[in-house]
């Protein structure tokens, strides 16, 4: 038995194929699932009885739990409860250009970032593909709304479940269901390289973000575990070999830290490391948390650190802040709450 949000529209084709029924069948089933929202199979009026027996055999409707919801200025937070009893979170940003969720990939993290709550609570396991889509469609269920974007920067390390992370997107991806477009889903990641060379290598159009935090592996190896594995400079290297095989921008996130990574000689060695590359540099402003010594750079210091890199001619923004009123920083309510 499986949770039938986490198959794919083609996957549904087959299992009607097997089953000797038109493929239609699957288009119809998906209309039922993601623009009526049935609750039961039984609600299909158009499917006959018999097949609706035959799919209860093998599929089952079943989203987590909510256990918490926190609202703040444009942002609203969700503490999912999954079937074992594990928690995740998600948290949903309204922009004037639409609705963004950011979901979890994983129960906890192992990627081990100085800076991030995510990481101090271990991983415990994957999310099923079907526990990222009902992520989605449960918030837009509770709110009333569309959502129009999705980024992965929940709690977990996507290229660390990079299977369940390609079919989830290729589910919400599916015109027929959630029909949110490849353009408006962000991947971010700390900087796995195999599998960046692997994501180079699928057809859709999504974009990459990629956790950097650092312009030199001095730094970069302070704050973040995985640049001991994948240093900057390969990173770097292969980040150029897909913007190159694929055309697409990427995206540098760089949290700003007081004193650690926020000089203007930090600025300035930055920009020499990703000078001539379709990229920009998504500034973020440090989300605090109790547990972590990091401190938020002053706005002084990141208008000074936004200027600079403007003068050296890189793409630049500073990221809206969103959320502190509500613990949304990665993995901030999950680990507040496995604590007590
Ligand atoms: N593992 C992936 C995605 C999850 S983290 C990655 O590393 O990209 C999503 C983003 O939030 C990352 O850029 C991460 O570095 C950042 N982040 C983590 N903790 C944060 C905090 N307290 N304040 C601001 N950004 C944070």
């Amino acid at each position: 038995m499986k949770n039938i949000y986490g198959l794919s529209l083609e996957e549904l084709n087959l299992y009607f194929e097997e089953n000797h029924e038109k493929s239609f069948r699957s288009k119809q089933v998906y209309e039922w699932l993601y623009k009526k929202r049935i609750k039961d199979f039984d609600e299909m009026t158009n499917i006959k009885k018999e097949l609706i027996q035959n799919i209860k055999k093998h599929f089952y409707i079943k989203f987590p739990n909510v256990i918490e919801r926190r609202s703040g200025k444009d942002v609203e937070k969700f503490l999912f409860e999954l079937d074992d009893g594990q928690r995740v979170e998600a948290v949903l940003m309204k922009h004037d250009y639409g609705n963004s969720l950011c979901v979890s990939t994983q129960v906890g993290c192992n990627m081990g970032c100085a800076f991030c709550e995510s990481g101090r609570l271990k991983k415990v396991r994957n999310l099923s593909t079907s526990e990222m889509v009902t992520q989605i469609l449960l918030v837009e269920d509770i709110l009333k709304i569309r959502i129009s974007h999705v980024v992965l920067m929940g709690i977990g390390e996507p290229f660390d479940n990079y299977e369940n992370v390609i079919a989830f997107i290729d589910i919400i991806n599916e015109g027929k269901g959630l029909d949110i477009g490849a353009r408006h889903i962000t991947v971010s990641t700390c900087g796995i390289i195999p599998k960046i060379k692997e994501f180079m290598n699928q057809e859709k159009q999504i974009n990459l973000a990629i956790s950097l935090h650092a312009p030199n592996n001095k730094i970069r190896n302070r704050l973040m575990k995985i640049n001991k594995v994948y240093p900057i400079e390969e990173l770097i290297k292969v980040l150029k070999e897909y913007i190159k095989k694929t055309n697409r921008r990427v995206t540098f996130e760089y949290i700003l830290l007081k004193g650690v990574n926020d000089s203007k000689k930090c600025a300035l060695e930055l920009s020499d490391l990703i000078k001539g590359m379709n990229a920009y540099v998504n500034l973020i402003p440090y989300n605090e948390t109790s547990h972590i010594e990091f401190e938020k750079s002053s706005n002084d210091s990141i208008m000074k650190f936004y200027d600079t890199l403007k003068k050296q001619k890189i793409n630049v923004t500073i990221r809206r802040e969103f959320g502190s009123e509500v613990m949304a920083a990665c993995g901030q309510l999950r680990a507040n709450y496995e604590e007590g």
